[in-house]
């Protein structure tokens, strides 16, 4: 058993190796270990033939003074990475209409207004007051009220979340639209980047989504996604923190109910003052801590915790090239009725249904993922785990015929859909590959392959655990 270290994090996702730059930098000795091989977690690529694919994030909201731009400068690597903005923001198809979200914010805003004019003025309202929640939750120095006192003083500093922070955004989309149309397409961000319906999603959440990521732009690494997670490991590592890959832990060791260490799937064990565990949250604490450990309250909390949305991603190396399209495009059907939360109760009983398509085209924002005049493509929907019994997998996991054959009829579904757009693409396919939501729990071990960590619109677990040194971190504790 060594005791080399203050601080072992469990995973290095986007998460852990976040916690584990800051506590290095904080002078504590910190050794990040992942299962896998590569770093990142989601935040990640991987390769198929010539052609490479993101396999998590498609763009990363920095903000210009957000947490992500300021995270990286206090860790020391701002300067080691460089993005570039998705320009546009995306081309959406529904309905007969494809409106463009580019940086010039007030041109979407007129083509809405042109398909929308019974809509007219709230439109501009409405991105107006998304904004300005956006800007306040966002701030440094936002801080929900605790008492009646500071109630005042946060309606006076942060007015427009105080009006808007304890809606759901279905309840303020109808309070300031009536074209049912409209809703759905303002809608898809949020419940698909959140994985939550417009009726369970507070306001503040997707004034986020929207107002980041619409106003001040989504951005790409330079030289891929996995550029990010390798800039976070180098604040890591030019602190004096450590990485090990390629190692499981399979417990977390308790000692007189503290956490003291890891033990890993080799057997060896590592021990330290604290954990910190970037895991799945039910995987930390029903297997690597174990209920033994835990207060039957506690486990009961952990177990009715509801996972977030997973997907079906399918990942096309083409032989053409397709600069002509945009890298983000997004498909949402033709049916004028289409509501979010209906299609997320759909998905909740484990139905599939193609609602929102996303056709990306990362090859378009970094040319070395394909060869000279070929694209690499992606195509993502939100799916269930427990879509036909678990997509047909036989016993243990078994990866059988039927499951093969179901995965995919789902392939050609997708790219029957994204043939709307790109004509023929079917027709230029070198490499197919795809991921289910088995796949997404294969890789990272997140229970149901949840894309998120626990849905948003529950009691999250918090970064401090009932186990006294054990902390948690990333997407369990806030969500994506
Ligand atoms: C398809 C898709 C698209 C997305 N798009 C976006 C986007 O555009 N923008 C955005 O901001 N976010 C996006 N997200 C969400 C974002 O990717 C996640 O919120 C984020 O990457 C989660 O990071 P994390 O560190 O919390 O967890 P993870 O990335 O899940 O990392 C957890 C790590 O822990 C490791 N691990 C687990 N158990 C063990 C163990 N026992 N021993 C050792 N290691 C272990 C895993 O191997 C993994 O590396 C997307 C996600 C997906 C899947």
């Amino acid at each position: 058993m060594t005791d080399r270290h203050d601080v072992i994090v469990i995973g290095a996702g986007i998460g852990g190796l976040t916690c584990g730059a800051y506590l290095s930098k904080a002078g504590l000795r910190t050794l990040v270990v992942d299962k896998n091989s590569f770093l990142g977690g989601y935040c990640s690529v991987f390769k198929r033939g010539k052609f490479t694919f993101h396999a998590g994030p498609e763009g990363i909201i920095l903000g210009k003074e957000g947490f992500v731009t300021h995270g990286l400068r206090e860790l020391g690597v701002e300067k080691d990475i460089e993005f570039i903005r998705i320009e546009p923001l995306d081309r959406t198809y529904s309905c007969g209409m494809e409106i463009v979200t580019g940086t010039n914010i007030e041109e979407y805003i007129k083509s809405l207004q042109n398909y929308f004019p019974e809509d007219r003025n709230s439109i501009t309202r409405f991105f107006d007051i998304m904004a300005k929640v956006a800007r306040e939750v966002t701030s440094p120095s936002f801080e929900p009220p605790k008492g009646l006192f500071s109630m005042i003083k946060f309606v006076r500093r942060f007015p427009t979340t105080a009006k808007y922070g304890r809606r759901t955004f279905k309840d303020v989309l109808d309070s300031f639209f009536k074209n049912q149309r409209l809703k759905f397409m303002l809608g898809f961000y949020p419940s698909n980047w959140l994985g939550i319906p417009p009726s369970e999603l507070m306001a503040p959440w997707a004034a986020v989504v929207i107002g980041l990521a619409y106003m001040e732009g989504l951005y790409y690494p330079k030289g891929g996604i996995q550029k990010f997670s390798d800039c976070i490991a180098d604040g890591l590592k030019k602190h004096g923190g450590e990485l090990m890959l390629a190692k499981a832990v399979s417990k977390i060791i308790i000692e007189n109910g503290q956490a003291i260490g890891v033990e890993l799937q080799d057997g060896s064990t590592l021990r330290s003052k604290y954990v910190v565990s970037n895991a799945d949250v039910k995987q930390t604490f029903q297997k690597l801590v174990g209920e033994k450990h835990l207060q039957k309250e506690f486990t009961d909390y952990i177990c009715q915790l509801k996972q977030s949305v997973s997907g079906f991603v399918v990942y096309l190396g083409v032989d053409a090239d397709l600069k002509q399209f945009d890298s983000h495009i997004n498909y949402l059907g033709e049916e004028k009725e289409a509501d979010w939360d209906e299609y997320h109760r759909t998905l909740r009983k484990g139905e599939l249904e193609l609602r929102g398509l996303g056709i990306r085209i990362p090859s378009n924002l970094e040319p070395s993922y394909a060869p000279t005049g070929k694209s690499s493509v992606i195509l993502v929907s939100l799916a269930p785990y427990s879509h036909k019994n678990n997509w047909m997998i036989g016993s243990e996991g078994a990866r059988t015929e039927q499951y093969q054959s179901l995965k995919k009829e789902v392939v050609d579904r997708m790219i029957k859909i994204a043939e709307k757009v790109i004509p023929n693409l079917s027709k230029h396919i070198v490499v197919e590959d795809a991921a289910t939501p088995l796949t997404f729990e294969r890789y990272t071990w997140n229970s149901e392959g949840a894309w998120y960590g626990p849905r948003i619109n529950q009691k999250m677990p918090a970064y401090i655990t009932p186990v006294k040194n054990l902390y948690l971190a990333g997407s369990n504790t806030r969500g994506p």
